[in-house]
């Protein structure tokens, strides 16, 4: 099994380091024929604007939509995860729009900017340790999406997704590659 990292900002390293630390080949993708040569995808953390820019420059916009509407799998985080979805609130950028999902950047920015949590995750035994850092949350989830983990919203009392699945879809708003933690990765490795 290979799996690559979108390689264009962010922090991709931190992912591939993970990932070989599960005993499996991890790559920097940046080309279509290196997309071609995986089984599994993360799109990291870093700036959403940026990567999704870089993406349009480097001409894989496309392909990138075209895999994973086809089944590759994917794990995005945070800035990954805006990239993933169909639309941002109040804001429009370069997206893929596989995720059936409407995020909300930096919207922990009016409760506080960046912290972490012990956080209960759907079919984990014990709670994961969060670390947002200017993490978006998700505003609106479609019908094939399933929520794994939520946060409260303190202005409305909602709840608002930080972990979803939608098939072979992951995205996390926290950064799972900054722990020791490795239970999602291996999610992806499973789904791929
Ligand atoms: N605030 C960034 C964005 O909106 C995401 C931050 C991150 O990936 N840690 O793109």
């Amino acid at each position: 099994m290979k799996i690559g990292a979108l390689a264009l900002q962010g922090d991709f390293r931190e992912h591939l380091a993970m990932i070989r630390s599960l005993g499996v080949e991890g790559i920097e993708v940046r080309t279509e024929e290196e997309l071609d040569r995986i089984d599994g995808l993360i799109i990291p953390g870093g700036e959403s604007t940026a990567i999704g820019r870089l993406a349009a420059i480097y001409g894989l916009i496309e392909p990138l939509r075209d895999k994973i509407n086809d089944g590759l799998p994917v794990l995005g985080t945070c800035a990954g995860m805006i990239f993933l979805a169909s639309a941002t609130l109040r804001h429009e950028q370069p997206q893929l729009e596989v995720l059936d999902v409407v995020v909300e950047r930096n919207a922990f920015g009016r409760q506080i900017d960046s912290f972490e949590a012990a956080m209960a995750v759907a079919g984990f035994d014990d709670p994961v340790h969060a670390v947002f850092i200017r993490a978006p949350w998700i505003h609106k989830v479609g019908a094939d999406v399933d929520v794994l983990a939520s946060v409260e919203d303190l202005e409305s009392g909602e709840l608002r997704p930080v972990f979803v699945r939608q098939g072979r879809i992951l995205a996390t708003s926290f950064h799972p590659e900054l722990t020791a933690d490795t239970r999602i990765h291996e999610m992806l490795m499973e789904v791929s």
